[in-house]
């Protein structure tokens, strides 16, 4: 049983240590020293992620009436970014050093030292440096073929606005979602997958009758906060933080951050805002489309404003393996577990045989056999029993499966949950029956 209960203790070094060490997150191309701001997801941390996509979906998408969803291209018409004025001004204030020819953003430098030799009066005035990574589309590099990888995917909502309208029927108020890769060419990526060049978004445009936003907005606010405390961010450690006047966008009337306790302090995992309707009034005037909504009862034309809640999909990954990691003393020995829940931990079950023993491992391998189609499972007979539990604690796997010499006599296995470590045996005929009681939906 547990001896000591502590509070959660992740740190950077020990997240970045485990997500390496299990197959979470590797550095890109690390066989040739990386690429700064670019993460490989491995075996577990593809499961993770695409859970926390999937439940995304399913409260933003799946569960909603008033909810539907796009995939578009990276790859845009450039005048996209012309006309949502990522072009013009998509950019950071850059100080760099004269020094050791560092760059960084003018907001993280305190005083005139440079954060990385620490030479003092050696850094430049801040100059623009835009964001937009560019590459050319056909055979010949030059001006008239350069296309941006875009930089967030809400853009391809807003251009999408009037055939997804046509062929849904939507009445206002309505979202369009959409889930998908952004890149931008971040000065200084660091935190891990925090900030880096390439990364995932889940996006919402929200389209409301303009004298409706402030309400729509309100509620936004609400419901994207609960999304991440009923998937296991503990309450204490989201917030949310309201745009300053001078952070708020020149079209947005209203902007708060969805902020998360990281080990590195309260920082972004998600941003709601009242954008107007200055993307669709942009777009119109760009493409010379009118983009608006026919209101039939009155007879009407309106453009409707947007509510966005746009997250990230990495750093709520980050989040949830944060909040998640714990470590406690168990009978003398230390345990780590990430207490993910159960509908996003990467492997819902594992099978271990007692040991290695030939009688147990095809009885072993039968059982997994069953529990294949049914959710994304492991079997593992390497080691000590203890070690393998161990294993799976620190993987976040909600239950094990164990079976046993008795196994053989009354085709019965054990359940061990993985937080209380409780265990429980029943006949393999009831096996999935009972992991599904216990997964719920999962
Ligand atoms: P920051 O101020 O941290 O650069 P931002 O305000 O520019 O972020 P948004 O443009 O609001 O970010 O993007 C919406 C969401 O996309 C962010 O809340 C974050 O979760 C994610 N995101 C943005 N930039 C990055 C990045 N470089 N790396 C990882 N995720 C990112």
């Amino acid at each position: 049983m547990t001896e000591q209960a502590q509070e959660p203790k992740a740190d950077m070094d020990k997240l970045v240590s485990l997500c390496k060490r299990r197959g979470f997150i590797f550095q890109s191309s690390e066989i040739y020293g990386g690429l700064g701001g670019a993460w490989d997801y491995g075996p577990l941390g593809v499961e993770l992620k695409s859970n926390v996509k999937r439940a995304w979906w399913k409260a933003m998408v799946q569960e909603r009436d008033d909810m539907v969803g796009l995939d578009a291209a990276i790859l845009m018409n450039p005048k996209v970014w012309v006309a949502s004025g990522h072009v013009a001004s998509f950019a950071d204030p850059m100080v760099d050093c004269k020094k050791c020819q560092g760059r960084f953003r003018a907001d993280e430098i305190e005083g005139d030292v440079c954060p990385t030799c620490g030479t003092k009066g050696q850094l430049t005035d801040a100059r623009m440096f835009n964001l937009l990574l560019r590459t050319f589309v056909g055979p010949v590099e030059d001006e008239a073929s350069i296309v941006y990888l875009r930089p967030e995917t809400a853009q391809g909502i807003f251009v999408n606005f009037d055939n997804v309208l046509s062929v849904t029927r939507k009445k206002l108020p309505f979202g369009i979602a959409q889930i998908g890769k952004s890149f931008r060419n971040e000065v200084t990526p660091r935190h891990f997958i925090f900030r880096t060049r390439e990364f995932e978004q889940m996006e919402i445009e929200y389209f409301v009758r303009p004298e409706e936003a402030d309400h729509w907005y309100e509620y936004w606010l609400e419901e994207r906060l609960n999304w991440y405390v009923n998937h296991g961010i503990r309450r204490e450690n989201v917030r949310l933080r309201a745009h300053t006047p001078e952070e708020l966008a020149h079209y947005a009337t209203a902007c708060a951050d969805v902020e998360y306790q990281f080990p590195m302090g309260w920082l972004e995992l998600e941003g709601i805002a009242n954008r107007t309707d200055f993307d669709l009034q942009q777009h119109s005037r760009f493409s010379g489309k009118e983009l608006s909504y026919f209101d039939e009862e009155k007879g009407e034309h309106v453009v409707p404003y947007v509510i966005e809640p746009s997250a990230g999909v990495d750093r709520p990954v980050l989040a949830f393996l944060a909040d998640a990691y714990d470590e406690e003393v168990v009978r003398g020995e230390e345990r780590v577990v990430l207490r993910l829940q159960p509908s996003l931990a990467p492997i819902k079950v594992a099978v271990l045989p007692l040991s290695r023993n030939e009688k147990l491992v095809p009885t072993a391998r039968r059982v997994w056999e069953v529990l294949r189609p049914h959710w994304m499972s492991q079997y593992d007979d390497a080691q000590s029993i203890g070690r393998r539990y161990r294993r799976q604690d620190e993987i976040g796997t909600p239950y094990c499966v164990t079976v046993d010499f008795d196994t053989l006599e009354d085709e019965a296995v054990t359940i061990r949950e993985r937080d209380s470590m409780e265990q429980v045996r029943v006949p393999v005929a009831g096996l999935v029956e009972a992991l599904r009681d216990r997964l719920g939906g999962a």
